[in-house]
């Protein structure tokens, strides 16, 4: 199954990675479900996944939350 990375910010596509189910239930993820519970993770109708992260130049921009 193809998993691929976008951007929750700007859309870029930040990666793709081909993973089998088993590796997709390590990471918490029900390949079989449809409606996931995680709302950062759209299952497409070719039955890829796509998952919604953020991109380094989006992180980049944000707020740094500084730790003291
Ligand atoms: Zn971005």
């Amino acid at each position: 199954m193809r998993a691929t990375y976008i951007c929750d910010c700007c859309g870029a596509i930040i990666g793709a990675l081909s993973l089998t189910e088993d590796e997709l239930r390590q990471m918490g993820i029900d390949p079989r479900a449809e409606d996931q519970d995680e709302a950062v993770i759209k299952t497409a109708p070719a039955g890829d996944l796509f998952i919604y992260s953020l991109c380094e130049p989006c992180v980049d921009s944000m707020p740094v939350f500084e730790a003291e």
